[in-house]
């Protein structure tokens, strides 16, 4: 089998309603899908995590020309093929985010061509379905925010979410009165997780983490800045909520120091930039030897979900016990027609869980014909 043609998608559309996290708002969103297309008649898909023309130009300028007339089935081959040929130029950010494209596309065809869903060359699922967790509790509107909190948490609950996962970062009193919001709405119905983005430094964070440990926060995400390792320890040595982390963290030379030191307790890898399906499954496996939780961020489009659907469905489970804690997956709540617009089928949810795709490959069919909308 030979690649014949790679094509990147940009894509990109405008939000009804803007929105905002600790660092900016978003007016749009926007991602990129690659196709890899072969002799053989199997095409397959993959999507890049971030700025969509960057990361569509890395793919097609840059990688897709040295990747003609390659068999797209030898992942681990053409991964490091592509790693070594970029590895002076960025070994973090758009560059990985091509790659990852590349190797996501390049499983779905191998499974494609197997005849297979994805997750069956991955060493198997565990189970059909993952409980997964509502991101949501974006800032900006003119409503007060706990009111909107308030009934936002209660339409997940009315949803079937067990879990959900609430945005801080406007300062350390706001953020406090808003958790107790949230955590007043949803009583004991539900486990709550917070998401700073690196709003903070260490010393702040250790602040909001006292005042909010009370309300049984499942993690803390993010609270400081992914360069600062040490913040990382200091503020996980201080407070007793667990520490996530790892979505701004690239392949598993990024991600060793934060599993090997313990500086968080769920490891975030975001599959659509980490280096895809090939290093995702390195770095679960180096978090398994450090005692880390793996929960893989999926704020995409329907095939970056897919595919971390796969990958996660396809882990270990925690060391054995007779209550094992659940997986928990991110499942993305803000308005982004790219989650279910470009597929023929979206990802289904149903009682809190996300299904895991049964189709061969990743299990999602890309409608063509639904893109030039987005370009
Ligand atoms: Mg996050």
């Amino acid at each position: 089998m030979k690649i014949t043609a790679i094509e990147a998608h940009p894509l990109r559309v405008e939000l009804r309603e803007p929105f905002a996290f600790s660092q900016w708002t978003f007016h749009q969103r926007q991602t990129t899908l690659v196709e890899v297309r072969t002799d053989q008649g199997v095409t397959g898909w993959g999507e890049a995590y971030g700025p969509a023309l960057p990361n569509a130009s890395a793919v097609r300028d840059f990688f897709a020309p040295m990747l003609m007339g390659r068999d797209p089935r030898d992942t681990e081959a053409l991964w490091h093929f592509l790693f070594a040929r970029s590895l002076d130029y960025g070994q973090k950010g758009t560059m990985l985010a091509a790659i990852s494209a590349l190797d996501i596309a390049f499983w779905d065809i191998k499974a494609r061509a197997a005849g297979v869903p994805l997750y069956r060359l991955l060493g198997g699922a565990e189970t059909e379905s993952i409980p997964c967790y509502a991101t949501g509790f974006y800032f900006g509107g003119d409503e007060k925010l706990e009111t909107r909190f308030a009934r936002e948490a209660e339409g997940y609950l009315a949803e079937g979410f067990t879990a959900m996962k609430m945005k801080v970062g406007l300062g350390v009193e706001r953020d406090a009165v808003l958790v107790a919001a949230v955590r007043r709405a949803i009583a004991s119905s539900a486990r709550l997780m917070i998401d700073a983005n690196h709003a903070y430094t260490a010393t702040e964070a250790i602040a909001l983490g006292r005042m909010v440990e009370p309300h049984h926060i499942g993690w803390f995400e993010e609270p400081v800045s992914p360069l600062d390792i040490r913040s990382y320890l200091e503020v996980k040595r201080r407070i007793t909520i667990p520490i996530a982390g790892g979505e701004a963290e690239y392949t598993r030379f990024g991600f060793e120091p934060l599993l090997r030191r313990r500086a968080v307790d769920y490891a975030q890898p975001e599959l659509c930039a980490c280096g895809g399906i090939s290093e995702g499954m390195k770095i679960a496996t180096l978090a398994s030897i450090y005692g880390v939780h793996v929960t893989p961020h999926a704020w995409g489009s329907a095939v970056g979900l897919a595919a971390a659907l796969h990958f996660y469905a396809a882990l270990p489970g925690p060391p054995a016990t007779l209550t094992p804690p659940q997986k928990l997956i991110e499942c993305d709540r803000t308005e982004n027609p790219l989650r279910a617009e470009i597929v023929e089928a979206p990802v289904r949810f149903h009682g809190g869980r996300l299904y895991v795709p049964q189709g061969m490959g990743l299990g999602v069919e890309v409608r063509s014909a639904a893109l030039p909308r987005f370009q």
